[in-house]
């Protein structure tokens, strides 16, 4: 990252943490950062806000919990697009019975699948944010009968967008394929519990490229041993690297992803961190802050 920001970069001195003298720690007010160690951030008294390279910052707010700076996370097309890219290839990876045919191999099973049309196929989208939004886009222009959920009321042409408690619990007992793309906050933690999961039908499969603690997973798991559903695509889990000793691993009806589905693009990302800095020192313009009180 440091090297993409000096490439993009000739205004702002940008220097690494452990580059910097006490004076510059006390008077840095912006710090663009990864995973920062709470210390060395508690270092810097007097931050007005902090850029993260990642789009969910759940970690930030937990680690930092009464932070007097704001927080910027990164909200950045790109991001969404390889978001949606992944979203649809694992949407069709569940769709062309792939995992089936791959265990059919293993086997010598020769047995073929009917495999419906893409509009006849129902994908539930949780989240409607950056990247939410992209992936339901992405999916409709592949021909499946998307809709999606989020917090507040959206109108998305030609998606049937629900919300709230009520949308939640439609959303999923129409679903083919659940494909959980929210934030963790304190209201989406365990958002998809047993009694939401026993909502979906026995052949939905369930994709997570969000954040692990939203869907019980142990549940899930169990539910799956039980062929109450179908399959699991899970890109996030609450240890990562997932432990060896995991049950997860061992379920071929679970696809284990080492969290890949939209990893940070350097490139892009500086340029928005650096766009927002310069906007912030040319035009004293604030770049849009996390709501700390929701989470996201
Ligand atoms: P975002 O733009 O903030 O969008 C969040 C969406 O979730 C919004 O539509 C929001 O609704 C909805 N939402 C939030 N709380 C809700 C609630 N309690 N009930 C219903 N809907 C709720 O976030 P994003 O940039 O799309 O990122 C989403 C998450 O993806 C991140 O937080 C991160 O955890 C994850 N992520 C994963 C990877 C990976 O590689 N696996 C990479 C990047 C990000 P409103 O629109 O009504 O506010």
């Amino acid at each position: 990252m440091a090297s993409y920001l000096e490439h993009e970069n000739s205004e702002y001195k940008i220097v690494l943490f452990e580059n910097l003298s006490h004076t510059q720690i006390l008077n840095a007010k912006v710090a663009i950062v990864a995973n920062p160690k709470p210390a060395d951030i508690a270092q810097m008294k007097n931050l007005v806000w902090v850029q993260s390279l990642w789009a969910g910052v759940e970690k930030l707010l937990q680690d930092v919990p009464d932070a007097s700076f704001d927080i910027v996370r990164m909200v950045d097309p790109q991001l969404a697009d390889t978001m949606a890219g992944s979203v649809l290839a694992w949407t069709l990876y569940l769709h062309k019975n792939m995992p089936a045919y791959k265990q059919q191999q293993i086997h010598k099973i020769w047995k073929q699948h009917i495999e419906i049309l893409p509009e006849e196929k129902n994908i539930a989208v949780l989240g409607l944010g950056n990247l939410g939004l992209s992936s339901v886009l992405k999916l409709k222009e592949n021909g499946f009968n998307v809709s999606g959920w989020g917090r507040s009321k959206k109108e998305i042409q030609g998606v049937t967008t629900y919300h709230g408690d009520a949308g939640l619990v439609q959303i999923l007992k129409g679903a083919d394929i659940v494909i959980c793309l929210l934030p963790l906050t304190p209201e989406t933690n365990n958002l998809l519990d047993k009694q939401k999961l026993d909502l979906l039908a026995p052949d939905t499969a369930l994709i997570n490229f969000a954040r692990a603690k939203i869907i019980n997973y142990k549940y899930l798991l169990e539910k799956i041993e039980n062929s109450e559903l179908s399959h699991a695509v899970l890109d996030v889990f609450e240890s990562e690297p997932l432990e060896n000793n995991s049950a997860l691993w061992d379920d071929p009806n679970i696809t284990i992803l080492p969290h890949i589905s939209a990893p940070t693009n350097m490139k892009s990302a500086s340029k928005i961190a650096l766009k927002h800095i310069s906007e912030y020192y040319q035009k004293d313009v604030n770049p849009t802050f996390v709501d700390k009180d929701k989470g996201y």
